[in-house]
C-alpha cells in the first residue's frame, strides 16, 4: 500500500495499521509514529526523537509485531523492562525480559522461548546483548530489529551516560541487514548528534517531533503560603495520581508527613531512604490508584506511569530542561494533566548559592547559571508559558495556547519605571550588602533592628516606596532579577548588587514595564483548567466505579492498574456506554486480547450502573 512513505524493503508480514487496531486498539497513529512504523517495518534504520508521552515504544512494537523473528529491546532499566513485557502480554503478545532480576529457572525457560521462535520481543540490559553467552544464542535466531531504547545513555553529554551503551556499534557489524531502531526524548542537539555518531546510525532516517506536550497545563505561582497553595492544588486531584518535587529530603520527609495528616494519601522517595523503603514507596505509586509521592530529583528516571496527573514543584528546579523533564512525567497517556510550579526569591538565592558551593569549574558554573536565569525568565514572563519554554528548545510557537496560567487569566502589566528606579536606588543606597528583604523594609520604611543598626533609617530612600505594598516589591525585585537588572552575588552572602545592565534603568533613560501578579488566581485557573478533564453528567460515578473494578483486576494479577486499561479506556466507556463487546471493540486501547480477558467484566460494570 503506497501511503508516501518510503519503503526501504520487502512488506513485513502483517500490516502495522492492523496490528495497532487489534493489539493496542488505537484507532490511528499519532503525529510521526506512521512515518516510524511503516519505515522499520520495511526493514529501514531509524533514529527518533520524540518528547516523553508522543508514544515512542509503539514505533518499534508495532513493527516487532509485523516482521518475521524476534525482536531485541535494549533497555537501561530493570523497572520499565517488567512494566512494558507486562503491558505486552496483556495484550496479547508473547514478551519476555532477560536480566539480573530472574531466578536461574526463569532465565532458562526465557532462553527456551528464544530458541523456540515463539517471543515476539526480548526486553534486555545493554551489558547482557553484548556478552559471548548471549551473542552465541541469538546467533541462529531471526531476528526481526533492535530497538535501542534511551538511546540518550550512549553520549557522555547526556545526563545518563551508561559505558555499556558504546559497545552496541557492534550490532551492525554482527548482524547487518537487521534493522535498527534508536530512540530518545533529550531534546538538546549536542547529545543527538553524539547519538547518530557512536551507534553508526549516520545513513538512518532521523524523525524528529515538536516537544510541545498540549495536554499538560502550566501554572507559576507566587509564593505565599506554599503548604495551604499545596493543598489548594492537590484539591483539583483527588482520587488521582502525582508527584509533588522537593529540593530537599527533610523537607520531602515533612511534606508528606503534612499532607497524609490532611488526609491525602501521600508517601516520600529520596535517595536517603533505605533501598526497600524506596522501592515499596516506588511500588505503591505505580500500583496504587491515587498516591502523592513527594520526592526529590532522585525519582522519576525510567518511570513510565502514563496516568500521572500533575507534578507540582515545591522548590525551583535547577533549569529549564530540568523542569521540562520533571513535569514532562505528568500525562504521559496525552490526557489532561498539570504542572504546577510555587516559587519565590528564596529560590533563586538558595539555587545561586547551591551553583556557587558546588565543585564544579568555573565556565560549568556560568553555563549553570545562565540555564537557572532561562528558568527565572519563564517564571516571570507575562507572556504565555508554552511559547517561552519551547523558544527555550529552539521551537517557535505562536503563544496564547489556551492551556497556561497566563494564557487563561492573561497577566497585567503596569508601568515600572518609577518603582524600578527606587528600587536600584534602595540596593545602591544601603551598599549592595544586603538580600530583598532588608531592601523592602527600607523602601516601605519599616524600622527595624537592622535598619537602626546601619542607619538605613536616615537614608533618603527610606519610606520612598510606601505607597506600594511589600508583596508587591517582593515582585518588582524577581523581576527586575529576572531580567538581569539585579543579581544575587554569593560571595557576599546572597547580597542584591546591580548590574551593568541596570544603569540605563537607573537614569531614568529606558522604561520598565512588569507584570502585576494578583493573589489567589488559583480558583480563576482551576475553573478554565478543570473544564477539559471533567466528565459529563452522570459519567463520573460509573467511571469511579469503572476503575475499582480494574484496581481489583490488576491487585489481583499483581500488576499496575494502567495495565489492565488505562484512564483513556475508561473514560470513554464511561462516557460512551458501550452496550456489547461489538460496542467495545475499537474503543481507545481495547484491543482484541484485552477485550477477550476483559470486555464481559467491564460491560458488567457498565449494565450494573
Ligand atoms: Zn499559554
Amino acid at each position: 500500500m503506497d501511503r508516501g512513505f518510503a519503503e526501504p524493503g520487502p512488506a513485513p508480514t502483517r500490516e502495522p495499521l492492523e496490528v495497532l487496531r487489534d493489539v493496542f486498539g488505537h484507532a490511528g497513529f499519532r503525529g510521526q509514529q506512521e512515518a516510524v512504523v511503516r519505515h522499520v517495518a520495511y526493514g529501514g534504520d531509524a533514529v527518533v526523537l520524540f518528547p516523553t508521552g508522543a508514544g515512542k515504544s509503539i514505533c518499534y512494537q508495532v513493527p516487532a509485531i509485523c516482521r518475521r523473528g524476534v525482536a531485541i529491546v535494549v533497555s537501561p532499566l530493570i523497572a520499565l523492562m517488567r512494566d512494558q513485557v507486562e503491558a505486552l502480554r496483556q495484550a496479547g503478545i508473547s514478551a519476555a525480559a532477560l536480566n539480573s532480576s530472574l531466578t536461574p529457572e526463569d532465565a532458562r525457560q526465557v532462553r527456551d522461548q528464544i530458541r523456540s521462535g515463539e517471543l515476539k520481543l526480548l526486553y534486555v540490559a545493554p551489558e547482557r546483548l553484548t556478552t559471548p553467552g548471549f551473542q552465541h544464542l541469538i546467533q541462529d535466531v531471526e531476528i526481526s530489529l533492535f530497538a535501542i531504547d534511551e538511546a540518550h545513555c550512549v553520549s557522555q553529554w547526556g545526563h545518563d551516560f551508561r559505558p555499556e551503551y558504546r559497545e552496541l556499534s557492534s550490532i551492525a557489524v554482527n548482524f547487518p541487514g537487521v534493522p535498527r531502531i534508536a530512540l530518545t526524548a533529550t531534546a538538546d542537539p549536542v547529545t543527538r548528534a553524539d547519538i547518530i555518531e557512536r551507534l553508526g546510525l549516520a545513513d538512518a532516517a532521523v524523525f524528529e517531533t515538536s516537544f510541545d506536550r498540549p495536554n499538560i497545563s502550566y501554572a507559576i505561582v507566587e509564593r505565599d503560603k506554599p503548604r495551604e497553595q499545596l493543598l489548594e492544588f492537590l484539591g483539583k486531584h483527588k482520587g488521582e495520581s502525582g508527584i509533588v518535587y522537593c529540593l530537599s529530603r527533610k523537607k520531602v520527609e515533612d511534606i508528606a508527613e503534612w499532607l497524609d495528616g490532611k488526609g491525602i494519601r501521600a508517601l516520600p522517595y529520596h535517595a536517603g531512604m533505605n533501598a526497600a523503603a524506596r522501592a515499596a514507596n516506588q511500588d505503591a505509586f505505580l500500583t496504587e490508584d491515587s498516591l502523592c509521592l513527594v520526592a526529590t530529583v532522585a525519582f522519576g528516571m525510567g518511570i513510565d506511569k502514563p496516568d500521572v496527573r500533575y507534578v507540582a514543584h515545591l522548590d525551583m528546579p535547577a533549569s529549564v530542561e530540568a523542569y521540562y523533564q520533571e513535569t514532562g512525567r505528568a500525562g504521559r497517556d496525552g490526557q489532561p494533566a498539570e504542572a504546577w510550579m510555587c516559587y519565590g526569591m528564596a529560590d533563586v538565592v538558595q539555587r545561586r548559592r547551591m551553583i556557587d558551593e558546588g565543585s564544579a569549574p568555573d565556565e560549568i558554573k556560568r553555563v549553570e547559571h545562565g540555564k537557572l536565569s532561562a528558568l527565572l525568565g519563564i517564571c516571570e514572563t507575562a507572556e504565555c508559558r508554552r511559547k517561552a519554554i519551547l523558544s527555550h528548545f529552539g521551537e517557535s510557537h505562536p503563544g496564547n495556547c489556551g492551556n497556561c496560567d497566563t494564557c487563561i487569566s492573561p497577566v497585567a502589566t503596569w508601568d515600572g519605571t518609577d518603582a524600578a528606579v527606587k528600587a536600584l536606588a534602595a540596593v545602591y543606597r544601603t551598599g549592595q550588602r544586603f538580600g530583598a528583604q532588608h531592601v523592602i523594609d527600607v523602601l516601605t520604611g519599616k524600622s527595624t533592628e537592622r535598619t537602626q543598626k546601619f542607619g538605613h533609617d536616615n537614608q533618603p530612600v527610606f519610606g520612598a516606596g510606601k505607597d506600594i505594598e511589600p508583596r508587591v516589591w517582593q515582585s518588582v525585585f524577581r523581576q527586575l532579577t529576572a531580567a538581569g537588572y539585579i543579581f544575587v552575588d554569593q560571595s557576599a552572602h546572597g547580597a542584591l548588587k546591580l548590574s551593568e545592565a541596570a544603569r540605563p534603568v537607573f537614569k531614568g533613560e529606558q522604561r520598565v514595564t512588569l507584570r502585576r501578579d494578583r493573589p489567589r488566581r488559583a480558583a480563576e485557573v482551576r475553573r478554565s483548567l478543570q473544564r477539559s478533564i471533567e466528565l459529563p453528567d452522570g459519567a463520573q460515578a460509573l467511571f469511579d466505579a469503572l476503575r475499582a473494578e480494574r484496581s481489583r483486576l490488576a491487585k489481583a494479577q499483581g500488576v499496575p492498574p494502567y495495565v489492565v486499561f488505562q484512564d483513556v479506556s475508561l473514560r470513554a466507556m464511561a462516557t460512551e456506554r458501550p452496550q456489547s463487546l461489538d460496542d467495545m471493540m475499537g474503543m481507545p486501547g481495547v484491543g482484541q486480547a484485552k477485550l477477550e480477558r476483559y470486555g464481559a467484566i467491564f460491560l458488567a460494570v457498565i449494565r450494573a450502573s
